[in-house]
């Protein structure tokens, strides 16, 4: 009989630990934007880090340091592709918190630069910027259940963006989701880059998940930044096109209007693209929202 009692203690033990009670959202105003910042000035020493590079392989090897100094559980998802310059190694770097029952929210951003050789190309706003908030965002949810960070690498085509080039990350990524069986136990992607423009618009496009868009501008809108925050009639492409095309919800939070000029994006993909065009004011606005948002859909699941 003591030995029912204690197999009965254990299973109830084991339960109660499938079953971990998560502590209470945080308040969006625990985004620290000077440690968003912080992460970004480090990726944007790194230099250019095009996929395939041994400053990509050193941007990988920070995220999952920092990822696991925050107590996350880190996978570093290793691929081989053949690209249009020949045969080259990828590396996704994910984040989880600790598992629960119930479904799993993502949070993305690339963290590979565009491969312009001819000039120095470091992508403070793409990719540094959203880099650095996800790096944050990791810190600040740390805590909570079912949660992953996930960086993609590649998101920029070698060349052209097509079937056989760009999005070399995410694609896979959503691959390995059906190749598991997980395509299901993902609740959403809400997709970070290019989010520290100084003059900050985050262009949402029409190519986003309709629920998911009435969320965020509900979100905006409960901060005071609903300003920022406008649509666009055209679609961009992302990391967040594959989950789309899987059948995940996903939203993408991208300024796309990057420029000298409001309306214009001619700092995307230059030599402009430096971090003095960022503001940390910028970087704490998308971190909150993000933090605000992603607290709505998890809410949204426990009604
Ligand atoms: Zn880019």
């Amino acid at each position: 009989m003591g030995g029912g009692i204690i197999a009965w203690a254990v299973l109830v033990g084991l339960l109660v630990g499938c079953r971990p009670a998560s502590p209470p959202w945080p308040s969006p105003a625990t985004f620290d934007a000077t440690n968003a910042y912080r992460h970004v000035i480090e990726l944007v020493a790194f230099g250019p880090r095009p996929s395939g590079s041994e400053a990509a392989r050193r941007t990988a090897d920070y995220l999952a340091a920092e990822l696991g100094a925050v107590g996350l559980e880190v996978e570093v998802q290793e691929f081989h592709a053949a690209t249009p310059r020949g045969p080259m190694v990828f590396r996704n770097v994910i984040g989880r918190t600790r598992a629960a029952r119930g479904p799993v929210l993502l949070v993305g951003s690339h963290y590979d630069t565009k491969w312009l050789p001819q000039i120095h190309f470091v992508g403070a706003n793409d990719s540094g910027s959203s880099t650095g908030v996800a790096l944050e965002l990791a810190r600040v949810l740390r805590e909570q259940r079912n949660l992953w960070f996930v960086f993609f690498d590649g998101e920029e085509a070698i060349y052209d963006y097509g079937p056989q080039d760009g999005l070399w990350g995410s694609r896979y990524f959503v691959e390995q989701l059906r190749a598991t069986g997980r395509v299901r136990d993902v609740q959403a992607l809400v997709l970070l880059d290019m989010v520290g423009d100084a003059d900050l618009t985050i262009t949402l496009a029409p190519n986003n998940t309709p629920a998911l868009l009435d969320q965020v501008f509900r979100a905006a809108e409960a901060l005071g930044y609903r300003r920022y925050f406008q649509f666009v009639p055209h679609e961009i492409l992302d990391d967040h096109v594959p989950f789309l095309l899987a059948g995940i919800p996903a939203v993408n939070l991208i300024d796309f209007q990057f420029g000298s000029a409001p309306g214009r994006n001619d700092y995307w993909h230059t030599a402009e693209d430096t971090l003095d065009k960022l503001s940390v004011r910028s970087l704490e606005i998308v971190g909150q929202t993000t933090i605000q948002l992603l607290g709505q859909l998890r809410s949204a699941v426990r009604r």
